[in-house]
């Protein structure tokens, strides 16, 4: 596990110089270092190997961030297959498993590798935007079970020499309690969960600029950051330190404060947007998907497909950085969604209703309600049904295979869906 870092070792994390290079330079930069890493990748990843082979291209033809359009993309649901096929990495992997600081499990079921360099660039994160602070008292308020989000803040707030509160998530008045008990000075957590314990303590009687010390919060993982941004920062007078950042590849792009979208973080991979259907590279200003090339030892994926979309610009940040920046994430493609914070794969929704019969056909619409998303689930069924009973089941079920209650369920007789439904409404993106 990384250590404790003293000033000297933290500020050393970030090099303020190369973050700022022409774009002609950063560019020579960086395809002198990825031709260095996808040679790596090749002799120590069986799986990028394989790849490359079938690809008909060597390491040796990848000199530029251009060239990497000459191999495939390979996506979520091909690492979900590839895992399943060879356990656990499907052959990523490459460094012998036990020497990884943490194994995560995402919902797909999908293993994530992480070692020190992950923690590393969260840590690089916080320094750049100078909070955290060593000494700080941290609530990290997001899950620790199975998923990378708690437990990988928590070993880069230990590397910064914070004091941290597991808080995980729940149990919101409690959260409150601590927040004030323990004069917090930070909360790292979703931000529609961040905003939940913070009308909690005004319910409570506080005045959270009065009564708390906090001064910072983080926006990761969800969308409601874009509406909530203002909110944290005029309202309560916090810092929001915002990133983009996925439990297959950790944080890779990150807001330098001035809100004016992700900066691809170099020290870490080299992004691409792509459109999904040629695997080229999309110009500035074009929607594509986020494609990620880890400068990683351990688990050096190529060119992987986030599945989320967006846009970029290549236009020098106020900030005076040069890397491209993502403006904001702008839908998702493949077979997943992300909602309340958590990663569902379609497969899975599936498997959770293939055991209800009564569900004839389901279909889940998305919303945002607020700061919070919102699933109401639309099912057919046979008019005999007991809706009640049903409903409760559908809880259950929808609980125990991906970790979520619908919040509402609309029964609708047989036929009503149209022919060419869709089985996700997502109008959040909208
Ligand atoms: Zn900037």
């Amino acid at each position: 596990m990384l250590r404790r870092m003293n000033a000297k070792q933290l500020q050393a994390l970030c090099d303020d110089w190369k973050e700022r290079m022409p774009p002609a330079e950063r560019e020579e930069w960086l395809g002198a270092r990825l031709a260095k890493q996808v040679n790596y990748a090749y002799r120590h990843a069986p799986a990028v190997k394989r790849i490359f082979d079938a690809a008909g291209v060597s390491p040796r033809q990848i000199r530029s961030i251009r060239d990497l359009e000459s191999l495939p993309v390979t996506t979520k649901d091909d690492l979900v297959k590839l895992q399943h096929a060879e356990p656990p990495f499907g052959g990523f992997l490459a460094v012998p498993l036990n020497s990884l600081s943490r194994i995560y499990v995402s919902p797909g079921p999908i293993y994530d590798a992480w070692g020190e360099e992950r923690i590393r660039a969260a840590v690089r994160g916080f320094v750049r935007m100078g909070l955290p602070k060593p000494g700080d008292v941290v609530m990290v308020s997001t899950a620790y079970h199975m998923v990378p989000a708690g437990l990988f803040m928590t070993d880069a707030l230990d590397v910064l020499g914070c004091t941290v509160v597991p808080a995980g998530i729940g149990q919101t008045e409690l959260q409150v309690k601590l927040l004030h008990d323990l004069r917090a000075t930070a909360i790292c957590s979703f931000p529609s969960f961040t905003m939940s314990i913070l009308k909690k303590a005004e319910e409570m009687g506080y005045n959270v600029r009065r009564d708390f010390n906090l001064k910072y919060t983080t926006g990761g993982g969800e969308r409601h950051i874009q509406v909530l941004r203002k909110i944290f920062e005029e309202q309560y007078g916090l810092v929001v330190a915002d990133g983009y950042a996925t439990a297959d590849v950790g944080s890779v792009a990150w807001d330098c404060g001035l809100g004016l979208g992700y900066h691809y973080d170099d020290a870490e991979c080299v992004i691409e947007i792509v459109d999904p259907q040629t695997g080229r590279q999309v110009k500035p200003g074009e929607v594509g998907e986020i494609v990620v090339t880890l400068f990683s030892k351990v688990y050096p994926l190529v060119r992987f497909g986030t599945g989320d979309l967006a846009t970029y610009t290549n236009e020098t940040c106020p900030c005076g950085r040069t890397a491209p920046r993502i403006p904001k994430i702008i839908g998702m493609i493949g077979e997943h969604i992300r909602v309340k914070g958590m990663f569902v794969h379609m497969k899975e929704l599936d498997d959770a209703f293939a055991k209800l019969p009564e569900v004839l056909k389901y279909q889940l619409v998305l919303k945002l309600e607020g700061h919070k998303d919102q699933i109401t689930l639309n099912v057919e069924t046979e008019s005999d049904v007991d809706r009640k009973a049903l409903a409760q089941r559908i809880n259950q079920r929808t609980q125990e295979v991906f970790k979520l209650r619908m919040d509402a369920i609309e029964f609708l007789p047989k036929g009503q869906l149209p022919q060419d439904y869709k089985k996700v409404v997502d109008t959040r993106w909208a």
